[in-house]
């Protein structure tokens, strides 16, 4: 039996009779009992046919005589018989509704009381368009698990969301008005708040549906993996436009979007809109569509998968990311896309955001433990791996190119990738530079380096960034330098220093813009042939036992 009580009795027949599904009604009766949702839109039909056909007979007693409580009982028991008032009732106020076909005209003629409940089954409901009605069958749920199997997603939940053509609002909002003025005269306090949204009726009927056919995987309301459905109906888009007339400033035109009509733009005017005025315009109930909505190809999305690990660069000419200048590449690879491509194709993702701490240049080699980077895969279609697949997939990149290697590959959180960006002015950076010097030098020259320590540096910004980043003096601190006599115009310098010191300009004194500099520490012009990353101290992400 459905979950319905006398108040809704008036409520029932109103909307029975402006051409509302079965769904919808109960939707309006406020009734959250799901199952009622999930039993067969013509079983409820009946039911609420049934219903209503009591309330007739009832109303009918009550009115034709002073009912006692003996009368009242044995009324209920002549309910339960076929009612044969109600249809015929039924069929005058709706004789063959505006859209119906030829030959259902034919059978209204011939058999009124059976066309009567089968127009009404056929019929597109004037406020869901018939997304509660074949819309939320078990054929369309068939259609959508198809469509998930065929992506091959990875997942052990997925939430199904539900996107609605805008002007289900409008309709919405003129069938609350239809049930208001009946809600008042009863004086019966009902907010409209309290009706169940299509979008939630619809998922109550069809989470479990699409759960079925994808053998029995949970549909949640929470999940990693998004099932998108999302409906239009062509048809009745104009239904919207007189709200731009009567509130102009809800529906401003935004650049991503193709109509200014969004849902949200028509929620807002609607709730500016008064009842007066929405009638004016607006048909109450709304007209009875000739189509049902065009269900849209279903979207999946899976949520990001962050994987970080560190990385060492053996090439000097191998920029961090591809090089484009004015269209054109300069180098036929860079790191990033050479880590990327075993790890897109593994994870099955359609697309990375890579980040690094720090960056080095193309001519610049990063050795040691590496540089830590993170990269965010982009609606992977695979998302869970073993310690050891990961450990498969670090290899697979590693034998993919000599110009690059990888370490402590893992997946982390978003969370934790930006433990990677934090502090990172802060932390050290050690290098290694080749050193050439103008005039020669004997390895005493040099060894006064050794002593200098938290050395700090004005920096004003390098020529060579210049088109990039705002002119400004930062300070940048060398914490410790060591030096390693080559010849007499070579020397190897190690260099410790705060993250972000430009090494480059500190050697060669960037025309004086980085004071002081090792050109005028040695008295003699300097210029810097190789440089090494050594180290990049951030301790993330953590390191994997090889
Ligand atoms: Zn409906």
């Amino acid at each position: 039996m459905l979950p319905l009580k006398d108040k809704d009795k008036p409520i029932v027949q109103k909307l029975l009779a402006a051409g509302c599904c079965a769904r919808c009604i109960l939707r309006f009766c406020c009734v959250s009992v799901q199952a009622a949702y999930r039993q067969p839109q013509q079983d409820t039909l009946q039911d609420l046919q049934a219903f209503v056909s009591s309330t007739d007979n009832s109303k009918s007693q009550d009115l034709a005589a002073e009912s006692t409580e003996e009368n009242n009982k044995s009324h209920n028991a002549a309910a339960s018989e076929p009612p044969e008032d109600p249809p015929s009732k039924r069929a005058k106020l709706e004789p063959s509704g505006p859209g119906a076909p030829a030959e259902e005209h034919a059978a209204a003629a011939a058999a009124a009381a059976v066309t009567l409940t089968e127009e009404e089954e056929d019929g597109v409901c004037v406020v869901c368009l018939g997304i509660l009605q074949e819309l939320c069958s078990t054929t369309r749920a068939v259609k959508i698990a198809e469509r998930v199997k065929a992506e091959k997603y990875e997942f052990d939940t997925l939430v199904l969301s539900v996107s609605l053509p805008a002007q289900l609002c409008v309709r919405e909002h003129s069938c609350w008005l239809h049930v208001k003025k009946e809600l008042r005269e009863k004086s019966m306090a009902v907010d409209k708040d309290d009706v169940i949204q299509v979008k939630e009726a619809f998922k109550w009927v069809m989470q479990g549906r699409v759960a079925k056919e994808l053998s029995g995987v949970a549909v949640v309301t929470r999940s990693s993996f998004e099932v998108g459905v999302e409906f239009t109906h062509p048809e009745t888009d104009s239904d919207c436009h007189f709200l731009a007339t009567t509130c102009g400033d809800c529906f401003k035109p935004t650049k991503n979007k193709q109509s200014v009509f969004t849902r949200m733009a028509v929620v807002k005017a609607l709730e500016k809109i008064s009842d007066a005025k929405f009638l004016q315009h607006y048909p109450c109930p709304p007209a009875r569509p000739s189509s049902s909505c065009s269900p849209q190809d279903v979207q999946c999305l899976h949520v990001s998968v962050f994987v970080a690990g560190r990385y060492n660069k053996f090439c000097r000419s191998l920029p961090q990311t591809p090089w484009v200048i004015d269209g054109e590449r300069r180098m036929e690879s860079s790191v990033e896309e050479l880590i990327a491509a075993p790890v897109l194709s593994a994870f099955r993702a359609d697309g990375f955001n890579f980040s690094s701490s720090g960056r080095e240049d193309v001519d610049v080699r990063t050795l040691g433990n590496g540089r830590p980077f993170a990269m965010e895969l982009l609606n992977p279609h695979r998302s869970r791996f073993s310690r050891v697949e990961m450990k498969q997939l670090q290899e697979a990149i590693n034998k993919s190119s000599d110009k690059i290697r990888v370490r402590d590959l893992q997946i982390v959180t978003r969370d934790a990738m930006s433990r990677m960006k934090e502090g990172e002015e802060e932390k050290t950076k050690s290098y290694t530079a080749l050193v050439w010097t103008l005039k020669p030098i004997q390895s005493q020259d040099i060894a006064f380096i050794d002593d200098i320590k938290d050395l700090t540096l004005d920096q004003k910004t390098p020529l060579r960034v210049l088109h990039r980043r705002a002119l400004a003096v930062r300070q940048r601190v060398v914490h410790s330098m060591n030096v390693r006599f080559l010849d007499s115009h070579h020397f190897y310098l190690g260099l410790k220093t705060q993250a972000g010191t430009y090494i480059k300009e500190f050697v060669h004194g960037d025309f004086g813009r980085t004071k002081p500099n090792m050109s005028e520490l040695l008295k003699t012009d300097t210029d810097i042939l190789e440089l090494d990353v050594e180290s990049v101290d951030v301790d993330w992400p953590p390191s994997i036992p090889e």
